[in-house]
This record gives C-alpha cells, sequence and structure tokens, in this order.
C-alpha cells in the first residue's frame, strides 16, 4: 500500500467516524473557528486540569479534511500540556505549509495531513481546527476567547 493511500484511508476514516465530535458540559473554553473559504465552522471546547487538556470536543459542519482534521487533533492533544499541545501545533502548520517540513517522523496518525499540501486551497481546512486551539491556548482569559478567522 503507498503513503498517500494510507493517509487517503485515515483522513476518510476519520470523516466518516470523528472522534471526539460533539458537545462538552461545564468546558473551561469554548471557542468558534470559521474558515470563509470553504465555509468549514467548528465549535472547540475543552477542559483544563492544572495545565493538562483533560477533555477535547468539537462540532459544526465543514468539509471532509476540516473533520478529518479536527479528529485526528483531538485524540492527538487529549491528556497533553498547553505547551506540548501548542508545540504540536507548530509542528502540524509546518508540516502544512513548508514543502521543505522534516519527515512526519513522530506524528502518528497527524502525518496523514502532510497529504494536504498538494492541494494549497484546502491548507486552511486543516489548519482551521489547529488555529482555533491554539488561540485558546494562548488566551489569558480562557472565558472569552475570541472567535477564529482564518482569514
Ligand atoms: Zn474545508
Amino acid at each position: 500500500m503507498e503513503l498517500n493511500d494510507l493517509y487517503r484511508d485515515v483522513i476518510l476514516d476519520h470523516n466518516r467516524r470523528p472522534r471526539n465530535f460533539g458537545s462538552l458540559e461545564s468546558a473551561d473554553a469554548s471557542v468558534e473557528g470559521f474558515n470563509p473559504l470553504c465555509g468549514d465552522r467548528l465549535t472547540l471546547r475543552l477542559k483544563l486540569s492544572d495545565d493538562t487538556i483533560s477533555d477535547i470536543r468539537f462540532e459544526g459542519q465543514g468539509c471532509a479534511i476540516s473533520t478529518a482534521s479536527a479528529s485526528l487533533m483531538t485524540e492527538a492533544v487529549k491528556g497533553k500540556r498547553r505547551e506540548e499541545a501548542l508545540a504540536l501545533f507548530e509542528r502540524v502548520h509546518q508540516l502544512l505549509t513548508d514543502d521543505a517540513a522534516p519527515e512526519a517522523s513522530g506524528l502518528g496518525k497527524l502525518a496523514a495531513l502532510s497529504g494536504v499540501r498538494e492541494y494549497p486551497a484546502r491548507v486552511k481546512c486543516a489548519s482551521l481546527c489547529w488555529h482555533t486551539l491554539a488561540s485558546a491556548l494562548k488566551a489569558a482569559d480562557l472565558k472569552s476567547v475570541p472567535a477564529v478567522s482564518t482569514e
């Protein structure tokens, strides 16, 4: 099986059965994200215990890539500390935008997002949820994180 086929299968699987999809009661932060280029919308909710993301969920309407990316992201960052999740955001952002990015070693299933680099118009679909997460994690006040737009 070619690597690209493997990546496509991961994206399709996470679009069909998104993980951590739904609402989250008594979340510490709730952030809206919007990608006007494609029309992807999501709401990301998370709980922090000390500095660790103890739970995270998303809901909304988006294309297959935006849904799969959010599903993969929630799986990847749950249980991570704030700065670990932000470091992961930087790596994924590089993976999506930099042709010279180093191999996706250590990224696990998130490596599947590297396939999106071949479709520049879809990069914002994949990065929307990550920008939304970063906005929450960088916020001084979790209760009033401004909405994120990729434009
Ligand atoms: Zn999209």
